[in-house]
C-alpha cells in the first residue's frame, strides 16, 4: 500500500511517497519559492538508499496545482517510482492548527474543508497554505482517499488547568483563545517508540519530549497522554527557538508600542522571525552559534546558555507536573544532533538522579541511543521523529 504524505505550506509544497507495506520511502520532494520569480523543486528517489538519485527542477512556479503537477510527472511518470497515480492509495495531509474540533486523522471533505477555513485565525501562517495543498490534491487525485492529520492533535489530552490561559473567561467563550500545542505528530511518535524500546505498555508510560528543531517544544505525558506542553495558542510559546522568542512577559507589546511605536503587527514579526537565537546573536542555526563559540564570540555563548537554561527549566517544571518520569527523549535537528545543547540542557539534575553518560552522549547515531547510564533514575534517548511515518501510519490506519 503506498500513501503520500504532503505538507503544503504558503508557498512551498514538501511531500513523501512511502510504501506502507515496509515503511520504506520511495520518493521525496520540496517544492519552494511557489508565486515567485524564480521556482524551484528538488525531487529525491530512494532518499535512504545507496541507489539515491537527485533530480532538480528551476523554473517559474505559478500556484501550487503547477507545483503538484511537476511533482506528480516526477513521482508517476516514465521515470517514476510508480507507474501510475492510482497505484497511490492514500494521501495524508499535514495540518499545523486543527484548532478544537479537529483532532483525530478524518476523511477530507468539504465540511473539512470549512472547518480549517474557520480556524484560519489561529493559524494565518499554515492553515491557507494547507488548504491551498488541500484543494489541488482533491482537484488532481479525485478518486484518492484523503485524510487530515493534526499536529495539534496528540495535545487535545491536556487537562483544562493546563490549556487555560488565566483572562477572561469570555475570550475562551468567543475565540478559543487557550494552549493548543503543536509538534504532536513528533512528540506522540518519539513517546511511543520510548515506550516501545524500553519495553513498557504505553498506558502507563511517563515522559518527557524535547523536540528541538527551528521550532523547539516540550511535553509531558502521563500514563500514554500528553498532559501539558510549552508552545500555545500559537508555536511562539515557551522555548528559545531558532527566530522565535518563547516565552516573554506580555506586557511587551504595550512596552514597546510606547518607547518604539512599534504596531502588535510590528511586535508580532519581531518576536517570530527576529528573536530566539538570531535575536541573542545573530545567528539562528546551531551549527554556526557553536563554530562561533569557538572563535570566543561571547553572543553566540549566551544565546546557547539562554536556550538550554530555559529547556532545563521546562524540564524541571515537567517533572513536578509529572512525578515519575519514566524516560526523558531529545528528537528533531538540534535534539537528535547537538550533544553540546543536550548535556548543557541537563546540567545539574543529577541531584534528581539523571545520570547521563557523556562518552554515549558524544556519538552519532541516526538510530534510537539511551545516552543515561544504567544506573540513572531517568533514562534519556535519543530518538530521531519521523513525522511523514507518523502521519502515513494514521493515514494508512485510517483508511483500512
Ligand atoms: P524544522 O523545525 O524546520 O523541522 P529541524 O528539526 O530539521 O527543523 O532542525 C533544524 C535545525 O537543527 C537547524 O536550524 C540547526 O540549528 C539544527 N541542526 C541540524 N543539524 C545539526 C547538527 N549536526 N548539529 C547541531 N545542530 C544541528
Amino acid at each position: 500500500m503506498k500513501v503520500l504524505v504532503i505538507n503544503s505550506g504558503s508557498s512551498s509544497i514538501k511531500y513523501q511517497l512511502l510504501d506502507m507495506n515496509t515503511e520504506s520511502v520511495l520518493c521525496t520532494g520540496l517544492v519552494e519559492r511557489i508565486g515567485e520569480e524564480e521556482g524551484r523543486l528538488v525531487h529525491k528517489v530512494a532518499p535512504d538508499t545507496e541507489a539515491s538519485k537527485k533530480i532538480t527542477l528551476e523554473q517559474p512556479i505559478a500556484d501550487h496545482e503547477a507545483g503538484m503537477v511537476l511533482a506528480i510527472d516526477l513521482i508517476c511518470g516514465p521515470n517514476g517510482v510508480v507507474k501510475d497515480k492510482s497505484e497511490i492509495a492514500a494521501i495524508g495531509h499535514r495540518i499545523v492548527h486543527g484548532g478544537e474540533n479537529l483532532h483525530e486523522p478524518t476523511l477530507i471533505d468539504d465540511a473539512v474543508v470549512e472547518e480549517l477555513e474557520k480556524i484560519i485565525p489561529l493559524a494565518p501562517l499554515h492553515n491557507p497554505g494547507h488548504l491551498a495543498g488541500i484543494r489541488v490534491a482533491r482537484h488532481l487525485f479525485a478518486d484518492v482517499p484523503q485524510v487530515v492529520v493534526m499536529d495539534t492533535a496528540y495535545h487535545q489530552t491536556l487537562p483544562p488547568k493546563a490549556y487555560m490561559y488565566a483572562l477572561p473567561h469570555e475570550l475562551y467563550d468567543e475565540l478559543r483563545i487557550r494552549r493548543y500545542g503543536f509538534h504532536g505528530t513528533s512528540h506522540g511518535y518519539v513517546a511511543k517508540e520510548a515506550a516501545r524500546l524500553m519495553h513498557r505498555p504505553f498506558e502507563t508510560f511517563n515522559c518527557i519530549t524535547v523536540h528541538l528543531g527551528n521550532g523547539c517544544s516540550m511535553t509531558a505525558t502521563a500514563n500514554g497522554k500528553a498532559v501539558d506542553t510549552s508552545m500555545g495558542i500559537t508555536p511562539l510559546e515557551g522555548l528559545v527557538m531558532g527566530t522565535r522568542s518563547g516565552d516573554v512577559d506580555p506586557a511587551l507589546h504595550a512596552l514597546l508600542a510606547r518607547t518604539r511605536n512599534m504596531t502588535s503587527e510590528d511586535v508580532d514579526q519581531m518576536l517570530n522571525k527576529e528573536s530566539g537565537l538570531k535575536g541573542l546573536c545573530g545567528m539562528n542555526d546551531m551549527r554556526d552559534i557553536h563554530a562561533a563559540i569557538e572563535m570566543g564570540d561571547k553572543k553566540a555563548e549566551l544565546a546557547l546558555d539562554v536556550q538550554t537554561y530555559r529547556n532545563r527549566k521546562y524540564i524541571g517544571s515537567y517533572m513536578a507536573v509529572l512525578g515519575r518520569v519514566d524516560a526523558i527523549i531529545f528528537t528533531a535537528g538540534i535534539g537528535e544532533n547537538d550533544y553540546i545543547v543536550r548535556r548543557n540542557t541537563l546540567q545539574g539534575l543529577d541531584c534528581f538522579g539523571i545520570k547521563i553518560d557523556k562518552m554515549v552522549n558524544a556519538q552519532r547515531a541516526s538510530e534510537p541511543l539511551k545516552i543515561s547510564t544504567d544506573d540513572s533514575a531517568i533514562e534519556v534517548w535519543v530518538i530521531p521523529t519521523n513525522e511523514e511515518l507518523a502521519i502515513a501510519r494514521q493515514t494508512k490506519e485510517f483508511v483500512n
